[in-house]
């Protein structure tokens, strides 16, 4: 897999935390998709609490309260005509995407947009593109039907998973864990048994020649991001002293 990919899916992943699994997967999909057809998109905003909508609505008004805050910011540009529950972020139903250069800069309009809305559109999310009122390209959702009214009225999508309780999307990029060489089969045998007393991990050999003879590695299972492998490396390492390296699985 390319940098520039993983980049766009470890930054879409980040974002998408606190979004609908089904949504979310939506999302990496087309991040996958816009790769494929030359165009290079990440999630720069997912899920958003109603105090991060007050903020959003308070930019370029001048006074804007919410739960007795006051969120006006008549300094910043309006981004947003959405006051807290009026939008599917707040309910983990909508995504933004951003389009970027080879070297990792947004670009913000461009017939990019449209293309990657059309894509969307063919993996049946609705897209801000489309909107009438409000054009918004860089914006999509899936509803499952429901109107903010309903959300607000605490109607649930089906699947929904409460933020705090949240897997990582199930396509995020995973990575697996492999250790320096053993000298022996009996060496990384025994290895792989104090690893699964200690962590209970799925775990493998394996076997490669070189000019020393036959040499034996151990591998993990995979883990989604590449937080949790690294994480994951570093108990290795404390526990056990090994050499552990980071891989894309
Ligand atoms: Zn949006």
């Amino acid at each position: 897999m390319s940098t520039l990919l993983v980049y766009l899916l470890e930054r879409s992943t980040k974002a998408l935390e606190g979004v609908h699994p089904f949504v979310a997967s939506k999302a990496i999909e087309l991040v996958n998709q816009a790769y494929a057809n030359g165009i290079n998109i990440a999630v720069v905003s997912g899920y958003r609490s109603f105090t991060e909508q007050a903020k959003l609505y308070g930019q370029g008004r001048t006074s804007y309260l919410y739960n007795g805050v006051q969120y006006g910011n008549p300094k910043l540009n309006r981004v947003t005509n959405a006051q807290p529950g009026y939008s599917m972020h707040n309910y983990g139903l909508a995504f933004d995407i951003a389009v970027f250069t080879e070297d990792r800069k947004a670009i913000w309009s461009g017939t990019s947009y449209d293309k990657v809305g059309r894509l969307g559109q063919a993996l049946g999310l609705e897209w801000g593109g489309a909107w009438k009122t409000f054009v918004d390209k860089p914006h999509f959702q899936y509803t499952f039907g429901l109107r903010t009214a309903q959300l607000r009225a605490g109607v649930k999508p089906p699947g929904f998973v409460p933020v705090n309780q949240q897997m990582p999307p199930t396509n995020a990029v995973l990575y697996r864990l492999t250790t320096g060489t053993f000298a022996t089969v009996q060496d990384v045998t025994a290895a792989m048994n104090r690893v699964k007393n200690q962590f209970q991990w799925v775990v493998y050999k394996t076997e490669e020649q070189t000019e020393l003879g036959t040499r034996y590695r151990l591998a993990t299972g995979t883990f989604a991001g590449k937080d949790d492998a690294e994480k994951a490396a570093q108990k290795l390492r404390d526990k056990f002293g090994w050499t552990v390296y980071v891989n894309l699985a």
